[in-house]
């Protein structure tokens, strides 16, 4: 009996240790954690499966309704920090850094990378995509998306493949100054839609802002994207009778 015990007391706490509980279940973008599987793994993730309005999608070229917005850029000059999540790579600025969106203020929380691209242009995928991702103080999320070709990249881009950590998890500080705005191409101009986050939970009401001009990205950095993250692109997902606004 006092045998039984000891094994009971020294079990439970290895039981629970392995297992990740319901909420926090391993997702990837291959097999049986694949996308498609996403909204079984776990009830959390069930929108997913059964969410109407999803990200990525296909934006069809013609056609588009168009509506003034206005977008203005308060990004600084900043630290940046970047981590090998696993899933992608991740960098976040240490000061505040955001967007107006028709005077409406996000603040960007990170930003991190996808390869190939999520969202198409009429068909056809880019070979990688960034998200800024920004929150307003009543947490709305916005994503602002920008296409990447191959070509000839920034040097602030550049040294973010350069110190990228190789270890997931860890964090590595960038040793430069930079201000993110320089990278992304000088228009503004984009497609608008309401969609959702790419990732469980796939959580909707995610209003997503996709530039209409692509950034450069060198064939050696993608390379390396490749090597340590791979393919980490959702599918594009039905559209339905949801409006894309071009601005
Ligand atoms: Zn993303």
């Amino acid at each position: 009996m006092k045998i039984l015990i000891y094994l009971v007391i020294l079990l439970v706490p290895l039981i629970s240790f392995a297992s990740d509980g319901p909420d926090r279940s391993h997702w990837g973008y291959l097999g049986i954690e694949g996308p498609e599987h996403w909204g079984m793994l776990t009830k959390e993730y069930m929108t997913c499966e059964t969410g109407s309005k999803q990200s990525p999608i296909d934006i069809p070229m013609q056609g588009l309704s168009h509506r003034q917005e206005t977008l203005e850029f308060h990004y600084n000059t900043s630290e940046l920090h970047e981590m090998n999540n696993g899933h992608t790579v991740q960098v976040s600025h240490k000061t505040g850094c955001h967007v107006a969106l028709n005077k409406r203020t996000y603040n960007l929380r990170q930003f991190h990378f996808h390869e190939p691209s999520e969202h198409h242009f009429d068909g056809k995928a880019f070979p990688m995509e960034m998200h800024l991702v920004h929150q307003d103080e009543t947490g709305h999320i916005l994503v602002i998306a920008v296409m990447m070709e191959t070509g000839e990249e920034h040097p602030v881009l550049k040294s973010l493949w350069d110190w990228l950590p190789d270890q997931i998890g860890k964090e590595t500080s960038v040793p430069l100054m930079a201000n993110f705005r320089e990278i992304l191409p000088a228009s503004t101009e984009h497609y608008s839609y309401s969609g959702s986050l790419t990732t469980p939970p796939c959580s909707e009401g995610v209003q997503w802002i996709v530039f209409t001009n692509p950034i450069k990205i060198s064939e050696q950095s993608l390379r390396k994207f490749s090597t340590l993250i791979g393919d980490n692109a959702r599918p594009v997902q039905p559209l339905g009778n949801r409006p894309i606004e071009k601005n």
